[in-house]
């Protein structure tokens, strides 16, 4: 009989851990302690052995817990649960999303090295990558969405730092335009540069989209980077990130996160567990939220513009091609273009009222947020029109609520828009 493979919303619940490891308590306990108990001094002296590779780990033998900073039962359930939606070997759960980042990019960069990115990037990002990589030699060359292959080759070789490359670092859909790149080519891509004896990763942020509607591993991805206070954590209520890749990776990404000491702690990790447990079914609901609000979005008056991976269609070419081959729905992230410039965003955003106007995305309320002057206020003027962060540029993150009601707010809002005539 073929084994039953249960799904991950059917796991996230129970997975890697034994009530009989806590007085029966049906919940994985916060295990608020920085150290562990060693039964004997032999036991001790085993568990460092591995945990500083001083020897290989016996088949049956699992790496015991010694210290909060290196493994904690509320961390360690949480990467083998979050693994699952991915199909990921390993996961290393961090303090924010930005230590994730940083942390991957300096175990995997070196001087002297050259990082190929997306852009734009999330702004944390954008900053760690432009203004201290370069600190440490490390060169940095951004593309934008829609560079094709044979540009990007052109680029990296023209840069006189092709046997260089180390990572190509993308954020798809970009936010806060939707913009999609394709995975799979940034994966032909390293491999045109790389080769056997030196591999060149592809790393891609999933915070938008994941871990529920595309899995960067399946086209081709090394490492998969999540801001965790977004979708997963969804509550508005726990900063953390995260990284999965497979087992080699995962053990030096671990290894520095030891040393940098940014891994979250068990409190968050416990928050984190609780919210998987909710996962499928919040993502599911704020998609479909986002299908009906684009609906009635699209056909207002104030509206000129709505970016949302689910209007595509085959005439936006490349585009659709990727959707349809790489996203498995188109999420719930919307950007709209209002009426009036800065001044009609601004009098939309003012007049929300169970939308909250607030940075972040993914969470269980829908927000809103204006980019040219939030999220992004540190593109300069240029790069911000050549990546459609217009000043009437509104991002919203669709919620969990009731559709009409999310509809009433934002119609009531939109009314409110006052465009002067002369500017119709
Ligand atoms: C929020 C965010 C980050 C940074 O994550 P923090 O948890 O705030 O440190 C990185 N990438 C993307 C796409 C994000 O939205």
């Amino acid at each position: 009989m073929k084994k039953h493979q249960f799904r991950p919303e059917s796991l996230m619940m129970s997975y890697g851990y034994k009530p009989e490891w806590s007085e029966g308590a049906i919940k994985c306990p916060i295990f608020q302690t920085s150290t562990f108990v060693f039964q004997s001094a032999e036991e001790g002296k085993a568990f460092f052995e591995l945990a500083y590779g001083l020897r290989e780990k016996g088949e049956k033998e699992k790496p015991g817990l010694i210290y909060s900073r290196l493994n904690n039962p509320d961390l360690e359930i949480l990467e083998n649960r979050l693994s699952l939606w991915d199909g990921a070997e390993d996961c290393a759960v961090f303090e924010s999303g930005m230590s994730a980042i940083t942390t991957a990019m300096l175990e995997f960069l070196q001087p002297g090295d050259l990082l190929v990115y997306s852009n734009p990037v999330y702004g944390g990002t954008s900053h760690f990558i432009q203004h201290f990589l370069p600190k440490y030699g490390i060169d940095v060359l951004a593309f934008a969405p829609g560079t094709s292959k044979d540009q990007l080759i052109r680029m990296i070789e023209e840069s006189g730092q092709a046997d260089r490359l180390a990572m190509v670092y993308l954020e798809t859909p970009a936010n806060p335009t939707n913009d999609l790149i394709s995975i799979k080519m940034c994966r032909e891509l390293a491999d045109h540069f790389g080769s056997a004896e030196h591999r060149v990763l592809v790393a891609v942020d999933n915070t938008y989209l994941g871990p529920l509607w595309q899995h960067p591993l399946k086209h081709g991805a090394d490492l998969v980077l999540y801001s965790a206070t977004k979708y997963i954590g969804g509550h508005s209520d726990v900063i953390a990130g995260a990284v999965l890749g497979s087992k080699e990776l995962m053990e030096r990404v671990k290894t520095l996160r030891t040393f940098l000491g940014n891994m979250a702690g068990p409190w968050t990790g416990w928050l984190l567990l609780r919210s998987l447990e909710t996962l499928k079914i919040r993502m599911q609901r704020q998609a479909s939220n986002a299908k009906k609000v684009v609906e009635f979005l699209a056909e207002h008056p104030k509206v000129e513009k709505v970016h949302y991976l689910g209007l595509l269609t085959p005439e936006d070419g490349e585009q659709y091609h990727i959707f349809k081959s790489q996203c498995e729905s188109a999420g719930a992230m919307v950007s709209i273009e209002v009426q009036g410039g800065e001044a009609g965003a601004f009098q939309f955003l003012n007049n929300l009222k169970l939308v909250k106007l607030a940075v972040s995305l993914g969470s269980t309320e829908s927000l809103a947020q204006h980019p040219a002057t939030m999220t992004h206020a540190g593109l300069d003027p240029e790069e911000k029109l050549r990546y459609g962060i217009t000043p009437n540029l509104v991002r919203l993150s669709v919620g969990v609520e009731h559709p009409d009601d999310i509809i009433y707010d934002l119609e009531n809002a939109l009314n409110a828009v006052e465009v002067e005539p002369a500017m119709v």
